[in-house]
């Protein structure tokens, strides 16, 4: 079986880019196959607010074959190995499949089983997260029977998608306390792996402000190892000490620690660091010229965000059909991401920047200031765009 392009992975980066080709290269139509073994396609960021109990889950989801483009094929199977210097995928039903192009966009792998304990407790007893469909409806379940002690919010020290939701979270369940006046029997605390508060400095400025505002206590350098969920204690190990710190909670929201998927960390397609090993630029393969990476998996410098992909898929689809044209690669990503965050119910930081992680913002006012408008964006018109915009190529 031959297709000209495989796209491998059907989520936000790979439905982007082959609506995209569909859409500037009408010819390609029935030449294009994505390989997803998912049902569903997931429109991830609103899992904050689904934690927050600001909208239902159910909103996040829809069927992947209604997002799959008119002329693109979808086998629902998954990749399993890569040989691309036969120019050939298999996958787990055992096919061989062979493609003049490829797009990898495989999105994140999350490491769950990294963290001791943490398979076995999440969902139940105030140990909640909101990095996976399944569990996220038991971060708002946690939140709204939160009575007081602790509720801790982890960050991992690893790369993960969206690098401000680990403490979008964590704001939201402050404003619900308030509200639900259990807040002064609370002590609500930052747990991070990382060793600041954000890394671009305009925005650590302001999140700097709202941390103390809603008197949070931090923790940086401290990684999540183990919860112990019969105890309800959560285990820490400070990162340059090595010293363990045992913390007991009454709700705990943990992020786990996240890697390239493994099919592609033991790929000839991966980096050293396992993620697919593309300019920074073009998005093209360093070694692989007929193969492109987009999204999550791809080994970029910058905050791995669907909003990211916004800006991926046009070069990526670009760059494409200028290679099958015998053209050059001359469109350039420049790193643009962007990070909404949520500081409260209504509240709202957007946080855009670049490869130079200097603040590279849309609006004519400050971006760096809490705006309930800017939360509306996410709320409400985001989800929209991005269904009916972006998955159809047309942003
Ligand atoms: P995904 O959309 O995850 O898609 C990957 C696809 O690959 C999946 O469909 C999967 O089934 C498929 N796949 C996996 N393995 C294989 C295989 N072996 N073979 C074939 N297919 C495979 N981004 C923002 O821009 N703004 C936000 O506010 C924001 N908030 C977030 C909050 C949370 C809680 C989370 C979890 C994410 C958030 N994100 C946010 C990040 C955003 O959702 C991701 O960056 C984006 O979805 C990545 O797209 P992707 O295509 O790389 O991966």
């Amino acid at each position: 079986m031959h297709f000209k392009i495989i796209i491998v992975g059907g989520g936000s980066g790979g439905i982007s880019v082959a609506a995209r080709l569909l859409r500037e290269a009408r010819h390609l139509s029935g030449q294009i196959l994505i390989l997803d073994p998912s049902g569903k396609h997931y429109y991830q960021p609103l899992w904050t607010l689904v934690g927050g109990g600001a909208v239902r889950r159910e909103i996040s989801e829809r069927e992947e074959s209604s997002v799959i483009p008119e002329g693109a094929v979808w086998f629902q199977e998954a990749v399993q190995l890569f040989n691309p210097e036969e120019n050939k995928v298999t996958t787990s039903f055992g096919k061989t499949i062979s493609y003049d192009y490829l797009v990898v966009a495989a999105g994140i792998q999350i490491d769950w089983h990294k963290i001791k304990g943490l398979k076995e407790f999440i969902g139940k007893d105030g140990v909640c997260s909101n990095y996976s469909y399944d569990y996220v409806n038991s971060t708002w379940e946690s939140v709204r029977n939160f009575k007081g002690g602790n509720a801790i919010f982890t960050a991992p020290n690893t790369v993960v998608k969206c690098g401000g939701a680990p403490q979008k979270i964590m704001y939201l369940a402050d404003d619900f306390f308030r509200k639900a006046n259990v807040r002064d029997k609370a002590k609500v605390m930052f747990f991070s792996g990382g060793a600041k508060i954000f890394g671009v400095e305009k925005y650590a400025a302001s999140l700097n402000k709202v941390i103390e505002r809603k008197e949070i206590e931090t923790r940086f350098k401290h990684h999540l190892i183990e919860i112990r969920g019969s105890e309800k204690i959560a285990v820490f190990e400070h990162l340059d000490t090595k010293q363990l710190i045992e913390m007991p909670y009454d709700m705990i929201h943990v992020v786990p620690p996240m890697s390239s998927p493994d099919f592609i960390k033991s790929s000839a397609l991966a980096n050293t660091e396992g993620w697919v090993d593309v300019d920074p630029y073009t998005l093209q393969h360093n070694r692989f010229s007929n193969v492109f990476g987009i999204g999550d998996c791809a080994g970029l410098p910058t905050s791995k965000t669907g909003a990211a992909i916004r800006k991926q898929a046009p070069v990526v689809a670009k760059n494409l059909l200028s290679i099958i044209r015998s053209g050059a690669v001359a469109n350039k990503y420049n790193g643009y991401t962007s990070c909404p965050l949520v500081t409260g119910y209504g509240r709202l930081i957007l946080a855009e920047f670049d490869y130079s992680n200097e603040p590279s913002e849309t609006f004519p006012f400050d971006q760096g200031k809490e705006r309930w408008s800017m939360y509306l964006l996410k709320k409400e018109l985001l989800p929209i765009m991005y269904w009916n915009g972006m998955l159809k190529g047309l942003m």
